[in-house]
């Protein structure tokens, strides 16, 4: 059985998660996906819940947006957030979360990934060897690629539910 999709830590979404238990634990940077885990695909401008919860978030780590998404879409949010943002990453490769690591001087053991997707965000973070969030997706309109990731997700998923591993909406930290 491949568990290298299994999360970490499974929440609903961004405003459940355990960000002060985070930091006590040493985690010094979040790294969010941005398609339906940030924001909903057609959210062109950076949403003011978004704005309120990085600004309050860069208090206490570092931030970063790696999306497989366009500079044109990223762009918006890079500049509203003044967060760097990493678009067309082709999670599940690595490469931006090394980038991320060397550039800012991180470990491992520092670094956390958060996103709505098990075939990017998840396997991206587990591959590095980083912890990993899941949360539930914001909205159901995915990109044509995500759709196909997500019928390989929801069979996974079935596979993890049987052997009592995982669940969708039974969350845990
Ligand atoms: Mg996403």
């Amino acid at each position: 059985m491949n568990l290298k999709l299994l999360p970490h830590i499974y929440v609903k979404n961004i405003e459940s998660i355990p960000y002060q238990k985070l930091k006590d634990s040493g985690i010094k940077c979040l790294i969010f996906d941005l398609d339906n885990t940030l924001a909903l695909l057609d959210e062109e401008v950076c949403p003011k819940r978004v704005q309120k919860l990085i600004t309050k978030l860069k208090k206490d780590f570092q931030v970063f947006i790696i999306t497989n998404s366009s500079l044109k879409r990223a762009n918006p949010y890079q500049e509203c957030l003044k967060i760097e943002v990493i678009s067309m990453a082709m999670k599940p490769l690595t490469r931006a979360l090394k980038k991320i690591k060397r550039k800012y001087k991180l470990q491992k053991n520092e670094m956390i990934m958060i996103g709505d997707q098990l075939m990017t965000d998840i396997l991206s973070g587990k591959k590095f060897g980083i912890k990993t969030i899941l949360v539930d997706p914001i909205g159901v309109k995915d990109l044509k690629i995500t759709k196909l990731n997500r019928i390989i997700e929801n069979r996974l998923i079935t596979k993890y539910q049987k052997l009592g591993l995982f669940e969708r909406g039974k969350y845990y930290e």
